[in-house]
């Protein structure tokens, strides 16, 4: 399999060639086009795997043909337990929409840094804000960010946010998305809370498992 064929436009698949990608891994190979077509999905998925690229690429992919989101509205939001994988997913997606040619907005939100910058940054409106749970709910309570517009939701390491003591920011922040959109839930392990999780999220989710 080549990324052209799993549905990529050429800005993106000569991107990854640049960055010395020369197949997808198996996760993408599966994940890509059942993202592209619209489902949810839970993967079962290892650091290492190339699962960032797994949802960032299909992502861009939808998200670079509509107009960027204005004011305070995010199109995606990609929920990471800490605020290393927030700065990481988030360089990715950089990286990855290099040669978009619509540029690409996003913002990694996490505590332990100051809060204005990040209220600024989400204020211009932003096509992909990663996110530690704590620190976007407190961005959400000053109503720094307007999740009416959200259309995909990422839960990336659902197990390790789980584990870190996220589960009622998780739902805090779940009770305040929209009921249609796309929801794709990453996790290495699952324990019965995830478990709990995928089925009160997840509809008629595609199951990928490498
Ligand atoms: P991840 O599992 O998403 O943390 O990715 C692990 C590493 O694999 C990252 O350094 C990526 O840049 C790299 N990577 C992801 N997909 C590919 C690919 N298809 N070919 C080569 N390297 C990749």
């Amino acid at each position: 399999m080549s990324f052209v064929s799993l549905g990529l436009s050429d800005f993106f698949t000569s991107t990854l060639s640049s960055l010395g990608y020369k197949e997808p891994t198996a996760i993408q190979d599966k994940a890509i086009p059942a993202v592209l077509k619209g489902h949810d999905l839970i993967a079962a998925a290892e650091t290492g795997s190339g699962k960032t690229a797994g949802f960032v690429l299909p992502l861009l992919e939808k998200l670079h043909s509509i107009p960027a989101p204005g004011n305070n509205l995010t199109h995606a939001l990609v929920l990471v337990p800490t605020r290393e994988l927030a700065v990481q997913v988030s360089q990715s997606v950089d990286r990855y929409s290099e040669n978009c040619p619509r540029k690409i907005r996003s913002v990694a939100i996490y505590g332990g840094a100051a809060i204005n910058p990040q209220m600024q940054s989400l204020s211009k409106g932003c096509d992909i804000v990663v996110a530690t749970p704590g620190r976007l709910l407190d961005l959400m309570r000053k109503n720094a960010l307007d999740l009416r517009g959200l259309k995909a939701l990422v839960l990336d390491e659902a197990d390790r946010m789980l584990d870190l003591g996220f589960a009622d920011e998780l739902d805090d922040i779940l009770d305040q998305t929209p009921g249609n959109v796309q929801t794709l839930l990453f996790s290495a392990t699952f324990p019965d809370k995830v478990k709990e999780l995928t089925e009160e999220l997840l509809r008629n989710p595609v199951e990928i498992s490498v």
